[in-house]
Protein backbone atom coordinates (compact mmCIF):
# COMPACT_ATOMS: atom_id res chain seq x y z
CA UNK A 1 0.00 0.00 0.00
CA UNK A 2 1.32 3.48 -0.88
CA UNK A 3 1.77 6.19 1.69
CA UNK A 4 -1.23 8.31 -0.29
CA UNK A 5 -3.35 5.67 0.21
CA UNK A 6 -2.64 4.37 4.04
CA UNK A 7 -3.32 8.68 4.35
CA UNK A 8 -6.55 7.83 2.47
CA UNK A 9 -7.52 4.86 4.45
CA UNK A 10 -7.02 6.79 7.61
CA UNK A 11 -9.26 9.61 6.42
CA UNK A 12 -11.84 6.34 5.45
CA UNK A 13 -11.68 5.30 9.30
CA UNK A 14 -11.73 8.61 10.85
CA UNK A 15 -15.18 9.89 8.61
CA UNK A 16 -16.48 6.18 10.01
CA UNK A 17 -15.46 6.40 13.53
CA UNK A 18 -17.45 9.69 13.78
CA UNK A 19 -20.41 8.17 11.54
CA UNK A 20 -20.26 4.74 13.88
CA UNK A 21 -19.98 7.28 16.70
CA UNK A 22 -22.99 9.03 16.11
CA UNK A 23 -25.46 5.97 15.78
CA UNK A 24 -23.69 4.57 18.93
CA UNK A 25 -25.34 7.54 20.59
CA UNK A 26 -28.76 6.88 18.59
CA UNK A 27 -29.01 3.04 20.32
CA UNK A 28 -28.23 4.69 23.79
CA UNK A 29 -30.93 8.12 23.39
CA UNK A 30 -33.38 5.57 21.94
CA UNK A 31 -33.02 3.41 24.69
CA UNK A 32 -33.24 6.50 27.01
CA UNK A 33 -35.92 7.91 25.56
CA UNK A 34 -38.33 5.39 25.77
CA UNK A 35 -37.54 3.87 29.65
CA UNK A 36 -37.99 7.73 30.45
CA UNK A 37 -40.97 8.50 28.08
CA UNK A 38 -39.39 11.49 26.03
CA UNK A 39 -41.80 11.56 22.79
CA UNK A 40 -40.14 14.51 21.15
CA UNK A 41 -36.78 12.85 21.71
CA UNK A 42 -37.86 9.42 20.34
CA UNK A 43 -39.09 11.13 17.12
CA UNK A 44 -36.27 13.10 16.75
CA UNK A 45 -33.84 10.11 17.44
CA UNK A 46 -35.52 8.74 14.50
CA UNK A 47 -34.46 11.27 11.98
CA UNK A 48 -31.11 11.18 13.18
CA UNK A 49 -31.05 7.71 13.12
CA UNK A 50 -31.85 7.61 9.39
CA UNK A 51 -29.23 10.65 8.64
CA UNK A 52 -26.81 8.86 10.54
CA UNK A 53 -27.54 5.50 8.72
CA UNK A 54 -27.66 7.29 5.41
CA UNK A 55 -24.43 8.83 6.21
CA UNK A 56 -22.58 5.65 6.58
CA UNK A 57 -23.57 5.02 2.96
CA UNK A 58 -22.15 8.24 1.93
CA UNK A 59 -18.35 7.58 4.15
CA UNK A 60 -18.66 4.16 2.18
CA UNK A 61 -19.26 5.88 -0.98
CA UNK A 62 -16.38 8.13 -0.28
CA UNK A 63 -18.40 11.38 0.24
CA UNK A 64 -16.08 12.26 2.85
CA UNK A 65 -16.91 16.19 3.09
CA UNK A 66 -20.46 15.76 2.50
CA UNK A 67 -20.37 13.48 5.38
CA UNK A 68 -18.76 15.21 7.48
CA UNK A 69 -20.95 18.23 7.10
CA UNK A 70 -23.59 16.24 7.73
CA UNK A 71 -21.61 14.76 11.28
CA UNK A 72 -21.44 18.61 12.49
CA UNK A 73 -24.79 19.59 11.90
CA UNK A 74 -26.09 16.43 13.39
CA UNK A 75 -23.97 16.95 16.80
CA UNK A 76 -25.26 20.68 16.79
CA UNK A 77 -28.62 20.15 15.76
CA UNK A 78 -28.65 17.27 19.08
CA UNK A 79 -27.30 19.74 21.12
CA UNK A 80 -29.77 22.03 20.75
CA UNK A 81 -32.47 18.97 20.80
CA UNK A 82 -30.85 17.92 24.36
CA UNK A 83 -31.06 21.41 25.91
CA UNK A 84 -34.60 21.80 24.67
CA UNK A 85 -35.70 18.90 25.83
CA UNK A 86 -33.76 18.53 29.41
CA UNK A 87 -31.80 21.64 29.74
CA UNK A 88 -28.55 22.43 30.65
CA UNK A 89 -28.40 19.76 33.70
CA UNK A 90 -27.59 16.76 31.63
CA UNK A 91 -24.41 18.53 30.33
CA UNK A 92 -25.96 18.50 26.21
CA UNK A 93 -23.91 21.37 25.62
CA UNK A 94 -21.00 19.38 25.79
CA UNK A 95 -21.19 18.67 22.08
CA UNK A 96 -19.88 22.09 21.67
CA UNK A 97 -16.83 21.16 22.71
CA UNK A 98 -16.83 17.75 21.21
CA UNK A 99 -17.78 19.55 17.85
CA UNK A 100 -14.66 21.41 17.79
CA UNK A 101 -12.65 17.87 16.57
CA UNK A 102 -15.56 17.79 13.77
CA UNK A 103 -15.02 21.43 12.39
CA UNK A 104 -11.23 21.04 12.50
CA UNK A 105 -11.89 17.45 10.51
CA UNK A 106 -14.03 19.49 8.56
CA UNK A 107 -11.59 21.96 7.75
CA UNK A 108 -9.15 19.71 6.39
CA UNK A 109 -11.64 17.38 4.68
CA UNK A 110 -12.24 20.53 2.31
CA UNK A 111 -8.63 21.57 2.00
CA UNK A 112 -8.09 17.90 0.95
CA UNK A 113 -11.41 17.84 -1.80
CA UNK A 114 -12.24 21.83 -2.66
CA UNK A 115 -8.35 22.17 -2.38
CA UNK A 116 -10.04 25.78 -0.07
CA UNK A 117 -10.06 26.98 3.39
CA UNK A 118 -12.81 26.39 5.19
CA UNK A 119 -14.52 29.73 6.15
CA UNK A 120 -13.31 29.31 10.19
CA UNK A 121 -14.32 32.94 11.28
CA UNK A 122 -18.40 31.90 9.66
CA UNK A 123 -18.15 28.52 11.32
CA UNK A 124 -16.94 29.96 14.25
CA UNK A 125 -20.16 32.65 14.80
CA UNK A 126 -22.04 29.88 14.10
CA UNK A 127 -20.66 27.14 16.78
CA UNK A 128 -20.78 30.07 19.16
CA UNK A 129 -23.94 31.47 18.61
CA UNK A 130 -25.77 28.22 19.23
CA UNK A 131 -23.88 27.72 22.20
CA UNK A 132 -24.72 31.06 23.83
CA UNK A 133 -28.70 31.15 22.18
CA UNK A 134 -28.65 27.32 23.67
CA UNK A 135 -27.62 28.85 27.16
CA UNK A 136 -29.94 31.75 27.23
CA UNK A 137 -33.05 29.80 25.98
CA UNK A 138 -32.33 27.43 28.93
CA UNK A 139 -31.64 30.42 31.27
CA UNK A 140 -35.54 31.48 30.76
CA UNK A 141 -37.03 28.34 29.69
CA UNK A 142 -37.84 25.32 31.53
CA UNK A 143 -37.09 21.72 29.68
CA UNK A 144 -39.85 20.07 28.01
CA UNK A 145 -39.31 17.03 30.11
CA UNK A 146 -38.13 16.83 33.96
CA UNK A 147 -36.03 14.46 34.15
CA UNK A 148 -34.90 12.26 37.38
CA UNK A 149 -32.36 12.44 38.96
CA UNK A 150 -30.82 9.05 38.33
CA UNK A 151 -31.26 9.69 34.37
CA UNK A 152 -29.59 13.28 35.11
CA UNK A 153 -26.77 11.44 36.39
CA UNK A 154 -26.26 8.88 33.31
CA UNK A 155 -26.83 11.47 30.70
CA UNK A 156 -24.29 13.56 32.43
CA UNK A 157 -21.58 10.77 32.19
CA UNK A 158 -23.24 9.46 28.93
CA UNK A 159 -22.25 13.52 27.42
CA UNK A 160 -19.23 13.81 29.06
CA UNK A 161 -17.53 10.34 28.38
CA UNK A 162 -18.89 10.93 24.70
CA UNK A 163 -17.75 14.14 23.80
CA UNK A 164 -14.36 14.07 25.64
CA UNK A 165 -13.42 10.09 23.75
CA UNK A 166 -14.41 11.73 20.53
CA UNK A 167 -11.99 14.84 21.09
CA UNK A 168 -9.31 12.66 22.16
CA UNK A 169 -9.86 10.27 20.03
CA UNK A 170 -9.68 12.35 17.29
CA UNK A 171 -6.27 14.34 18.40
CA UNK A 172 -4.86 10.69 18.41
CA UNK A 173 -5.57 9.84 14.84
CA UNK A 174 -4.40 13.18 13.58
CA UNK A 175 -1.12 13.08 15.54
CA UNK A 176 -1.58 9.26 13.45
CA UNK A 177 -2.15 11.36 10.51
CA UNK A 178 0.50 14.23 10.83
CA UNK A 179 3.54 11.50 11.88
CA UNK A 180 3.06 9.46 9.02
CA UNK A 181 2.64 12.64 6.94
CA UNK A 182 6.13 13.88 8.61
CA UNK A 183 7.90 10.50 7.32
CA UNK A 184 6.39 10.15 4.15
CA UNK A 185 8.15 13.70 3.51
CA UNK A 186 11.19 13.00 5.78
CA UNK A 187 11.44 9.72 3.17
CA UNK A 188 10.64 11.75 -0.06
CA UNK A 189 13.30 14.53 0.82
CA UNK A 190 16.03 11.68 1.24
CA UNK A 191 15.26 9.33 -1.22
CA UNK A 192 16.12 9.05 -4.83
CA UNK A 193 12.72 8.83 -7.05
CA UNK A 194 14.67 7.37 -10.19
CA UNK A 195 16.67 4.70 -8.48
CA UNK A 196 15.27 3.99 -5.30
CA UNK A 197 18.39 4.42 -3.06
CA UNK A 198 19.44 7.08 -0.99
CA UNK A 199 20.13 10.52 -2.16
CA UNK A 200 23.07 12.78 -1.65
CA UNK A 201 21.58 14.71 1.85
CA UNK A 202 21.29 11.87 3.44
CA UNK A 203 24.57 11.07 2.99
CA UNK A 204 26.00 13.66 4.04
CA UNK A 205 23.66 13.42 7.10
CA UNK A 206 25.05 9.97 7.61
CA UNK A 207 28.82 11.19 7.20
CA UNK A 208 28.00 14.00 9.89
CA UNK A 209 26.65 11.75 12.33
CA UNK A 210 28.85 8.45 12.02
CA UNK A 211 30.89 7.12 14.60
CA UNK A 212 34.23 5.35 13.75
CA UNK A 213 34.72 2.18 15.60
CA UNK A 214 36.65 0.65 13.65
CA UNK A 215 38.65 2.76 11.15
CA UNK A 216 40.11 -0.15 8.74
CA UNK A 217 36.37 -1.17 8.08
CA UNK A 218 35.79 2.33 7.04
CA UNK A 219 36.03 3.52 2.87
CA UNK A 220 33.76 5.45 -0.03
CA UNK A 221 33.79 4.70 -3.29
CA UNK A 222 32.33 6.95 -5.69
CA UNK A 223 31.36 4.97 -8.92
CA UNK A 224 30.68 6.69 -12.61
CA UNK A 225 28.79 4.69 -15.25
CA UNK A 226 31.40 5.41 -18.54
CA UNK A 227 30.30 7.47 -21.64
CA UNK A 228 26.74 7.76 -19.92
CA UNK A 229 26.20 10.71 -22.34
CA UNK A 230 26.75 8.49 -25.15
CA UNK A 231 23.82 6.03 -23.80
CA UNK A 232 21.44 9.00 -23.44
CA UNK A 233 22.32 10.09 -27.59
CA UNK A 234 22.27 6.82 -28.26
CA UNK A 235 19.26 4.96 -27.02
CA UNK A 236 17.32 8.03 -25.53
CA UNK A 237 16.78 9.42 -22.21
CA UNK A 238 14.63 6.52 -20.82
CA UNK A 239 17.07 3.71 -21.73
CA UNK A 240 19.55 5.87 -19.75
CA UNK A 241 16.81 5.85 -16.42
CA UNK A 242 16.70 2.07 -17.02
CA UNK A 243 20.41 2.07 -16.87
CA UNK A 244 21.23 4.19 -13.70
CA UNK A 245 18.01 2.27 -11.96
CA UNK A 246 19.67 -0.88 -13.07
CA UNK A 247 22.97 -0.24 -11.52
CA UNK A 248 21.29 1.18 -8.64
CA UNK A 249 20.37 -2.37 -8.19
CA UNK A 250 23.62 -3.97 -8.73
CA UNK A 251 25.15 -1.94 -6.11
CA UNK A 252 22.44 -2.47 -4.04
CA UNK A 253 22.68 -6.53 -4.33
CA UNK A 254 26.31 -6.66 -4.00
CA UNK A 255 27.03 -4.11 -0.91
CA UNK A 256 24.59 -5.44 0.98
CA UNK A 257 26.34 -3.77 4.49
CA UNK A 258 27.14 -0.63 2.79
CA UNK A 259 25.00 2.48 2.52
CA UNK A 260 24.47 2.99 -1.36
CA UNK A 261 23.40 6.64 -2.74
CA UNK A 262 22.94 8.70 -5.86
CA UNK A 263 25.17 10.91 -5.39
CA UNK A 264 23.72 12.69 -8.26
CA UNK A 265 23.31 12.22 -12.39
CA UNK A 266 25.25 8.93 -12.88
CA UNK A 267 27.43 8.84 -9.76
CA UNK A 268 26.33 6.95 -7.18
CA UNK A 269 28.60 6.61 -3.52
CA UNK A 270 28.95 3.18 -1.51
CA UNK A 271 30.04 4.05 1.87
CA UNK A 272 31.44 0.94 4.58
CA UNK A 273 31.49 1.09 7.72
CA UNK A 274 31.39 -2.38 8.56
CA UNK A 275 33.65 -4.29 6.03
CA UNK A 276 37.48 -3.88 5.03
CA UNK A 277 38.74 -4.99 2.01
CA UNK A 278 36.77 -2.72 -0.10
CA UNK A 279 38.79 -4.37 -3.49
CA UNK A 280 37.03 -8.25 -4.23
CA UNK A 281 33.40 -6.59 -3.41
CA UNK A 282 33.78 -3.34 -5.60
CA UNK A 283 35.71 -5.58 -8.68
CA UNK A 284 32.58 -7.81 -8.41
CA UNK A 285 30.28 -4.96 -8.72
CA UNK A 286 32.33 -3.84 -11.71
CA UNK A 287 32.71 -7.32 -13.44
CA UNK A 288 28.68 -7.98 -12.81
CA UNK A 289 28.16 -5.13 -14.39
CA UNK A 290 31.11 -5.32 -17.29
CA UNK A 291 29.29 -9.00 -18.11
CA UNK A 292 25.53 -7.97 -17.88
CA UNK A 293 23.66 -7.38 -21.52
CA UNK A 294 21.44 -4.60 -20.49
CA UNK A 295 18.10 -4.69 -22.87
CA UNK A 296 15.82 -2.00 -23.12
CA UNK A 297 12.69 -2.07 -25.82
CA UNK A 298 15.04 -3.90 -29.05
CA UNK A 299 18.26 -2.91 -28.04
CA UNK A 300 21.42 -4.21 -26.08
CA UNK A 301 24.24 -2.75 -24.17
CA UNK A 302 27.06 -3.43 -22.70
CA UNK A 303 28.10 -0.68 -19.66
CA UNK A 304 31.30 -0.30 -17.50
CA UNK A 305 31.55 1.55 -14.55
CA UNK A 306 35.09 3.23 -13.23
CA UNK A 307 35.48 3.19 -9.48
CA UNK A 308 37.58 5.59 -7.18
CA UNK A 309 38.36 4.45 -3.43
CA UNK A 310 39.10 6.49 -0.21
CA UNK A 311 40.14 5.10 2.50
CA UNK A 312 38.96 6.75 5.90
CA UNK A 313 41.29 8.55 7.77
CA UNK A 314 40.46 10.76 11.03
CA UNK A 315 42.89 13.55 9.61
CA UNK A 316 41.03 14.68 7.05
CA UNK A 317 36.98 15.68 6.98
CA UNK A 318 33.89 14.49 5.11
CA UNK A 319 34.75 17.17 2.34
CA UNK A 320 38.07 16.12 1.92
CA UNK A 321 37.75 12.03 2.02
CA UNK A 322 34.62 12.48 -0.57
CA UNK A 323 37.11 14.33 -2.74
CA UNK A 324 39.68 11.89 -2.30
CA UNK A 325 37.55 9.19 -4.06
CA UNK A 326 36.46 11.51 -6.64
CA UNK A 327 40.55 11.68 -7.23
CA UNK A 328 40.64 8.47 -7.56
CA UNK A 329 37.79 7.87 -10.33
CA UNK A 330 39.08 10.76 -11.74
CA UNK A 331 42.14 8.73 -12.29
CA UNK A 332 40.71 5.87 -13.33
CA UNK A 333 38.72 7.75 -16.23
CA UNK A 334 42.09 9.05 -17.27
CA UNK A 335 43.33 5.57 -17.50
CA UNK A 336 41.23 3.88 -19.39
CA UNK A 337 37.98 3.65 -17.38
CA UNK A 338 36.24 0.43 -16.43
CA UNK A 339 38.63 -0.16 -13.52
CA UNK A 340 38.74 0.04 -9.48
CA UNK A 341 41.02 2.25 -8.46
CA UNK A 342 42.29 2.06 -4.79
P1 LIG B 1 32.58 9.58 -18.42
O1 LIG B 1 32.93 8.21 -18.85
O2 LIG B 1 33.74 10.53 -18.48
O3 LIG B 1 31.92 9.60 -17.08
O4 LIG B 1 31.55 10.12 -19.50
P2 LIG B 1 30.03 10.40 -19.29
O5 LIG B 1 29.42 10.56 -20.64
O6 LIG B 1 29.41 9.33 -18.44
O7 LIG B 1 30.04 11.70 -18.44
P3 LIG B 1 29.29 13.05 -18.52
O8 LIG B 1 29.43 13.68 -17.17
O9 LIG B 1 29.75 13.87 -19.70
O10 LIG B 1 27.76 12.67 -18.74
C1 LIG B 1 26.91 12.35 -17.75
C2 LIG B 1 25.52 12.27 -18.36
O11 LIG B 1 24.59 11.76 -17.43
C3 LIG B 1 25.01 13.62 -18.78
C4 LIG B 1 23.57 13.61 -18.36
O12 LIG B 1 22.71 13.85 -19.44
C5 LIG B 1 23.33 12.20 -17.86
N1 LIG B 1 22.40 12.14 -16.76
C6 LIG B 1 22.48 12.73 -15.56
N2 LIG B 1 21.40 12.42 -14.81
C7 LIG B 1 20.60 11.62 -15.57
C8 LIG B 1 19.34 10.98 -15.36
O13 LIG B 1 18.72 11.07 -14.29
N3 LIG B 1 18.84 10.24 -16.36
C9 LIG B 1 19.49 10.10 -17.56
N4 LIG B 1 18.93 9.36 -18.49
N5 LIG B 1 20.66 10.71 -17.79
C10 LIG B 1 21.21 11.45 -16.81
MG1 LIG C 1 30.06 9.04 -16.48
MG1 LIG D 1 29.80 11.79 -14.02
Amino acid sequence: MTDFNKNTTIIKHLTLFFGGFLLATDIFFLVFAAIYDMPLMRYIVYGKLVLNTSNIFLILKKHYLISTVIIYTVILGFMVIGIICAGTEQAFQLYALGMIACVSYNGYMHKRVLGKELPFALTIFIHVICYAVMYVYARYNEPLYDIPQKATDILVIFNSVATFSIVILFICLFHHVAIRSEEMLEKMALMDNLTGLYNRHYLLAVLDSMEIKNPEDCWMAMLDIDYFKKVNDSYGHNCGDYILHEVAEFAKQICKDCTVCRWGGEEFIILSTKRGCSTDLLETLRKKIENEIFRYEDNSLNITVTIGVSAYSSEINNDAWISKADEKLYYGKSNGRNQVVI
